[in-house]
C-alpha cells in the first residue's frame, strides 16, 4: 500500500516510510532525515517570526509572512535566524525610525534581511563534516601555486 509523504508529497510504500504517530493518527514521511530537517526548519521559522514580532510588534499583516517565505525559499529559515541573531544590534538601530504605515516598516525590515543575508556565512558547525570537506577543497585550490609565465612562455603561446 502506498502512502503520501506529508512534506514532499511523494508516494512511498507504507512499510518503508518513516511513521510518526500524532494524536493517534499515523503520519508518513520519506525518511527520518527528511522529517528531522523539516522539523528544524519549522523551528527556525517560528524563531524568525518571533524575532520579526520583537522588532515590528505583533502583526497579522500577511505581507510579512509572504516576504519571509520568499527569502526562506532561497536561503532557508535556518540561515535567516542565524543571520538575524548575529546582527541584532544593527537591525534594531536601522529600524529605529518613524514609519507612516506598517507595510512600509515590514518592507524595510525584510529589505535589510535581503540585502545582508546573501553575504552572511553561517558559522561552521563542527559536526558539519560535509561542509568541512568542501572547505578543504576550496583551501587547496586557493593555495595551489600558480606558475608565473615567463617571457618565453608567452612567446610560445602566440
Ligand atoms: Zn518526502
Amino acid at each position: 500500500m502506498l502512502v503520501k509523504c506529508r512534506i514532499c508529497k511523494n508516494k512511498i510504500e507504507r512499510n518503508e516510510a518513516y511513521k510518526v504517530v500524532v494524536k493517534n493518527k499515523n503520519q508518513y514521511y520519506c525518511n527520518a532525515e527528511e522529517y528531522s530537517d523539516w522539523n528544524k526548519e519549522n523551528e527556525s521559522r517560528m524563531k524568525v517570526i518571533d524575532f520579526a514580532f520583537e522588532v515590528l510588534g505583533e502583526t497579522t499583516n500577511t505581507s510579512l509572512m509572504k516576504e519571509l517565505q520568499g527569502i526562506a525559499k532561497i536561503h532557508t529559515y535556518k540561515k535567516m535566524i542565524n543571520y538575524l541573531e548575529s546582527d541584532v544590534e544593527n537591525i534594531v538601530n536601522a529600524m529605529d525610525k518613524h514609519f507612516e504605515k506598517e507595510y512600509a516598516k515590514i518592507r524595510y525590515f525584510t529589505a535589510i534581511i535581503k540585502n545582508s543575508i546573501g553575504d552572511f556565512r553561517d558559522k561552521i558547525e563542527e559536526t558539519d563534516e560535509e561542509f568541512m570537506v568542501e572547505l578543504d577543497i576550496v583551501e587547496e585550490v586557493k593555495y595551489t601555486p600558480t606558475k608565473k609565465k615567463s617571457f618565453s612562455d608567452l612567446i610560445d603561446e602566440y
